[in-house]
Formats: C-alpha cells, structure tokens, sequence
C-alpha cells in the first residue's frame, strides 16, 4: 500500500533540506528520501570540511608570518587526525541540528534510494511513497578523466579522507576545486603540483584576479602546469606518474587528486518513468521556476546546471516552497549577479561581469577602476603579495556591474558590496561613502 505525501524531495543536501524545511513550515507534508548523510555534498564533502581545512591552512600561514614579525615561535605541523576529528564533530552537530528540525516540523527522512516507479509516486525499498509534488535534488559527483589509469587517485571526496599530509601531490584541473586544495595542501605542507588542460587558473573568472591568483600560487611555491592534457597515468614504485600530451612525464606523486569537474546525479533512479527530460549537456532541464517538463515534479541545485553554489540551491529552494506551498505564485530566484568567493590562497571573491564579459557587452562604454596594494600585515611581515580589487563599471554614470577582490579578508569583504551591485550602486555611491580606515575593504571606497 502506498503512502500519501504532499511533497517527496530526493536528496538531503543544500536544496533539498530547504525545501523540505520551508515548505513543512508552511504546512505541507513531507518526506525526504536519502542514503547517505544529511547535508549532502556541502556538509559532508564539500563547503564545510573545505572550509575547515582552508581555516587550518590560514593558521599555518599565520604561525609563518608570526615568526617573521618577531614571535619567538617555530611554525609547527598540523595534527591531521586530530583536526580530522574536530572537523568530524562539527559536522555531527549539523547532523543532528538538521534532525532537530526535521523532527520539529514532522519531516520524515526515508533512508535509502528512490527511484520513479510512477510519474510521481516513488519506491524506497519495500515502499511507496505518492507525491503531489516532486523535488529532485540528486547533486552530482565528480568526474573523472576517460584516460587510461584515470581511476587510480582521489578526488575531492577522497581529499577528505586523508589522514596525513602528502608529501608530494599532483592536482588534475584549474577550477574552484583545484585551486583551493592546491592552497590548502600546500600550506600544510605538502609539494604541490598543478596541471591543467588550460592555460590559465578559473577560467571564467575576470583574467587579472586568476593572473594574480597563479602568481600568489608559485609565491608559495605551487608549481603551476598549463596546456598539458594527461594522456595517461600509472602508478610505478616511487608514486604516480603523469604522462602529458608534449611527451613529458611527471612522476612520483604519494597523491594524485582529480579536480576535473563534476557530473549530475541523473541515472538510475528513474527519471524516465517520471518522464523527466534532461538537457544537451545531460542536466535536468529547469525553467526559471525550477519546474521540469513533468508536471508538479521539479529540480533545483547541482543536478539542474544552474550556479553550482550551496546558498543558490538553498534560496532557489525556498522560492520554490513559497511558490508551491507558501501562496506566492510569482516566487522564484534571480540568478543574476551572485557573489562567490573562493577559498584560495589568497581568497577570491567575486561578483557581476568580468571585465572581459563586460567589454563583450557593453564594449567601449566599461570603464575599470584598480587598486593594488600591500595589506599592512604582509608589508610588517616584508612579503611581496599585493591584493588587487578591481571595479567593472558601465555607461556615463558608471553603474558598477562586477567587483573582482583578491586578497587577504576578500571572502569577508565581499558580501556587502555584492549587496551595492544588486542594488545598482554607482561609482559615485560607493565614493560618496566614507572609508573605515585603515583596512583593507576601504579602497573600494578610494578607487
Ligand atoms: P570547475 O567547473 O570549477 O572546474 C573544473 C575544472 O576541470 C576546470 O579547470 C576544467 O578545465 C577542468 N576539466 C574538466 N574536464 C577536464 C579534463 N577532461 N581534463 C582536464 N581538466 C578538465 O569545477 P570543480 O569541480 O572545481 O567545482 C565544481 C563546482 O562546485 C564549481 O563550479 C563551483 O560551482 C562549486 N564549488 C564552489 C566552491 C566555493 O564556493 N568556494 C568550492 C568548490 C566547488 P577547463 O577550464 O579547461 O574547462
């Protein structure tokens, strides 16, 4: 016999939760259906434990540059286990927060895989869940290169199962993931090797922020390999080696990680029985209300295309269980203008056009605005790095259409100024407000 639910949402991570969460709140009957741990990709591959290890990585500097300005200290290694362990029970208290929750609003968590056994009636083991509506957030998980030995290595899912530094790492990719465990890892002290199929890091990106970004990496002493697709890879005695496309051989690597993008989790739970369409590049295909072309059955987050970002499935959610359960017809997300930072070393954060894409646009009317400076503590310190922001602006009264930062604090400083763009703040707005001195965040103010 089946059950009857107003909304069954596949996938505890970011879109999924939220969903769940808001459209319980406005009443709905719920049931959340998962095999692995709540929280997804984000909680427990993702975000956090990055973001844990980044703050590990920016301690190990710190000890670095405390010893440069005269502290009587000699920079220690990190005890990997035991900040493991840390890490692990910062996330068993999202778990059980989620759960709190859960249990709070009646939200019943299925364990196990669903798959479609109807258009929107789905099995999880032994039963039958009916659904008036559908949420399919299924995530992804990432890919690998389609070359011999490609399956030997880690990805970033593996990253988080280390329990030593490596000695001596290659990354495989360019992109978010790449760069920010390149940064990691090398901090905490391991010989880092970056190779890319490009020719530059964070492609996308405005050019001069992932300029700085390789120069800042080889300053740490990462070594950077563009345009040097892998061919192949084997694992000999002394540790992995690469073989590249120019013929080279780059070997004895204790580690090797793949960064190399990430695929939707679309198969084998039965988006055909739903009649769920994917698009060209194999995502689920959304409109702007996340709706799929089956009715009353809907997509958000990693597995649609879209942003691949936590706080975009989770707002995108929320409008979705406004819409559907909260009485607002009109409620969706604008995906225009999201802020990002990356976790780097130094961070980035970013938001609007690059000034590539703004020229594209908008060509002889963008106007850019720098400011490249030593932050106070790398110059007590004697290092050389600078921080470089940068302002897109369009048109006679300079309306600011991105802002490009990185440097020390730029994953803090950004928010608020992502609110400016948004709300279509000029050159002349951010002029007229008066600089907090001395800081870092005060020469967007000053440009
Ligand atoms: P990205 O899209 O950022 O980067 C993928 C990288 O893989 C690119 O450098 C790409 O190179 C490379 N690549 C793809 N295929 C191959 C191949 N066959 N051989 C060699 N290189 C290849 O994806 P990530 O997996 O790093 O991250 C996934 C997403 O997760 C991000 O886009 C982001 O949205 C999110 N994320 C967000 C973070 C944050 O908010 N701080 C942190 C981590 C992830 P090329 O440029 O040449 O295509």
């Amino acid at each position: 016999m089946s059950e009857h639910f107003d909304l069954v949402v596949l996938g505890a991570g970011s879109a999924g939760i939220a969903m769940a969460i808001r459209a319980a709140r406005h009443g709905a009957k719920v049931a959340v259906v998962e095999a692995g741990a709540l929280g997804g990709t984000c909680v427990n591959v993702g975000c956090v434990p990055k973001k844990a290890m980044w703050l590990a990585a920016e301690l190990a500097e710190a000890q670095r540059v405390a010893h440069e300005v005269g502290f009587d200290i000699q920079p220690g290694a990190l005890r990997w286990p035991d900040f493991v362990a840390r890490r692990s029970a910062y996330i068993d208290n999202i778990h059980a927060s989620y759960r709190k929750r859960f249990d709070e609003l009646n939200i019943e968590l299925v364990g196990g895989y669903g798959r479609f056994v109807a258009p929107r009636r789905i099995a999880v083991g032994a039963r039958e869940l009916d659904a008036e509506h559908v949420l399919v957030a299924t995530g992804a998980h990432s890919r690998r290169e389609t070359v011999a030995g490609g399956e030997l290595g880690i990805d970033s899912s593996g990253f988080f199962e280390l329990r030593a530094c490596p000695r001596r790492v290659a990354i495989v990719g360019s992109g978010y993931i790449a760069v920010e465990l390149a940064g990691v890892l090398r901090a905490l002290g391991a010989g880092v090797t970056l190779v890319a199929r490009g020719d530059r890091l964070l492609r996308g990106f405005d050019h001069e922020i992932g300029d700085a970004l390789a120069a800042s990496m080889r300053e740490r002493g990462i070594e950077l390999s563009f345009a040097r697709p892998i061919l192949k890879v084997e694992r000999e005695a002394d540790g992995y080696a690469l073989h590249l496309a120019d013929g080279a051989v780059e070997r004895g690597f204790d580690e090797l990680i793949w960064a190399t993008g990430r695929d939707p989790n679309t198969r084998g739970f039965g988006l055909d029985v739903a009649g769920v369409a994917l698009d060209a590049r194999g995502f689920i295909a959304t409109d702007e209300y996340q709706n799929t072309n089956a009715a009353n059955v809907y997509a958000v987050g990693d597995v649609t295309g879209r942003i691949a970002l936590t706080p975009v499935a989770v707002a995108a959610s929320r409008r979705l269980a406004d819409r559907v359960f909260g009485g607002k017809p009109e409620s969706k997300l604008d995906y225009a203008n999201v802020p990002t930072t990356v976790f780097a070393h130094p961070p980035i954060g970013t938001v609007g056009l690059s000034e590539e894409a703004a020229r594209q646009q908008y060509g002889d009317a963008v106007r850019v605005h720098r400011a490249r400076f030593r932050p106070m503590l790398t110059a007590l310190a004697g290092g050389e790095e600078r921080t470089l922001m940068k302002l897109v602006c369009v048109g006679d009264d300079e309306r600011v259409v991105g802002i490009h930062l990185i440097g020390t604090a730029a994953d803090e400083i950004l928010q608020g100024f992502a609110v400016a763009l948004k709300m279509g703040a000029r050159k002349a707005d951010l002029d007229a407000t008066v600089a907090i001195h001395p800081t870092s965040a005060e020469e967007l103010v000053l440009m």
